[in-house]
């Protein structure tokens, strides 16, 4: 199967040849003619899937061959994305897609000043790429209509609602004309987002390139367990170890980002870090830095990157497992991307033995594991497999203690007495259903 079999429209092959697309890959060998027919599309495809370019391609074909002019201050197609991140990532994408094609595109997102935003969208803008409450903003200053949308996208659903922004897209909703063409995408499929979709689609086609919920299988994943507070000492021997030149590393806090990157650069090793604290400009610049391979280690929150595309990208290190099982998938799906092979290791202690065995529950896999000597962990990671069964041991009889606190003499520089693991309170985002005004859908 070819591009062109699929009938998109020489400009778009064109792209695509520059680009070096060859051959669709599964998910927009499925979406690409049902965008293209106007199906609505409920698609739960992995990151680095090729999802984008499943939805946009077509979209950018329609907007193309059919529909009036842009009018002022209006959109023709609005891609809504979780994070400032991605709606970059995406907008740059659709512009490359675009890039022999009349259309016009833009990405408005919240944490830079709105005013330029409003005189760009003043001549109207063919696709908008949008972070939700950003939109909410444009529109309720008359920024932007939405009467000329006929095309919605949702990138990323499952993590809008993580991020607690089920209000915005319940008012975003209100917002949007009857008669539309809507596109939902998600890497992993909860109930929630079943509702959400049972609201917003009208007979949608139900698109899944993989089984739900399952991790990349070209990502050889593996454990190592240690005591929390040597993860840092591990991480960098790690690191030497396997001569890692690019890595992102997860971790769950912000200050747990923040400590690692101090840490790593106390030790002269290149590393950055990447949350939502950063103002937008310092995040973009260390990504930028990352993928130009200036920067060696890129520490971030899951929020922080969400959906980023780096492209072969060989190795993801979990610091810390998420607390949410579904986030794991998302970063380790930054790895083996569009075919290549990638590594994810994951740093374990006895802590998060509940979250790792969430994890093997819903990849359905028992993660190997693999001791690093001298790492060993004092408090042993009850064993674990794809069950959801946590196996605890019975504890062994202490010994008698030492003077001189055995405990604490591999600690190197990495742990002051008194300083703990760099862990700060998890707060869960509350999933909330939007309740929508679910009044009958004028047929399309
Ligand atoms: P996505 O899942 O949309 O984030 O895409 C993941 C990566 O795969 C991006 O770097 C795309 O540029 C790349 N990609 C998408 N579709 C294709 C294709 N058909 N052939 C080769 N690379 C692709």
């Amino acid at each position: 199967m070819t591009f062109a079999t699929l009938g998109l429209i020489e400009p778009l092959l064109r792209a695509l040849e520059t680009l070096g697309y060859q051959t669709p890959t599964p998910v927009q060998a499925q979406a690409i003619p049902a965008v293209l027919a106007g199906r609505d599309l409920m698609a739960a495809a992995q990151t680095g899937t090729g999802k984008t370019a499943g939805f946009a391609l077509p979209l950018l074909q329609l907007l193309t061959m059919e529909g009036p002019k842009v009018a002022a201050n209006s959109a023709r197609a609005l891609i809504l994305c979780p994070t400032r991140e991605l709606a970059e990532q995406v907008h740059a994408s659709v512009a490359e897609y675009a890039q022999h094609l009349p259309l016009t595109t833009y990405a408005v997102y919240g944490g830079v000043s709105i005013n330029p935003q409003m005189m760009k969208l003043r001549k109207g803008v063919d696709i908008l790429v949008a972070t939700p409450g950003r939109l909410i903003d444009l529109f309720r200053q008359n920024a932007l209509k939405l009467n000329q949308l006929q095309t919605l996208v949702l990138d990323e659903a499952d993590r809008m609602l993580d991020l607690g922004f089920s209000e915005e897209l319940a008012n975003i909703y209100r917002m949007l004309p009857k008669k539309r063409q809507t596109l939902l995408f998600s890497a992993t499929f909860s109930d929630d987002i079943r509702l959400l979709a049972g609201q917003m689609l009208n007979d949608p086609l139900s698109i899944e390139v993989s089984p739900r919920n399952v991790a990349a299988n070209t990502v050889k994943q593996w454990v190592v367990p240690v005591d929390k507070k040597r993860k840092p000492e591990l991480f960098v021997h790690l690191m030497r170890k396997g001569r890692w030149k690019q890595v992102l590393v997860f971790a769950k806090t912000r200050n747990g980002v923040d400590a690692l990157v101090d840490k790593l650069q106390g030790l002269g090793i290149n590393a950055d870090g990447i949350h939502g604290d950063k103002p937008q400009a310092t995040r973009q610049r260390a990504l930028d830095r990352f993928k130009s391979s200036d920067v060696q280690i890129l520490v971030a929150t899951d929020v922080a990157a969400r959906g980023l595309d780096i492209e072969d990208l060989p190795l993801v290190v979990n610091f810390d497992l998420p607390i949410v099982a579904e986030d794991y998938i998302h970063r380790i799906g930054r790895t083996g991307r569009a075919g290549n092979t990638g590594e994810a290791i994951s740093l374990v202690c006895a802590d998060e033995v509940n979250m790792l065995s969430a994890i093997e529950m819903l990849t359905r896999q028992t993660l190997t594991r693999k001791m690093e000597p001298d790492f060993e962990p004092e408090h042993r990671v009850p064993d674990t497999d794809a069950s959801g069964q946590v196996v605890k041991k019975p504890k062994k009889p202490k010994k008698p203690k030492t003077s001189g606190g055995g405990g604490k003499r591999n600690l190197g520089k990495w742990v002051d007495s008194g300083e703990a693991a760099p862990v700060e309170p998890s707060i869960k985002p509350v999933r909330k259903v939007p309740v929508f005004n679910t009044g009958p859908r004028k047929k399309k």
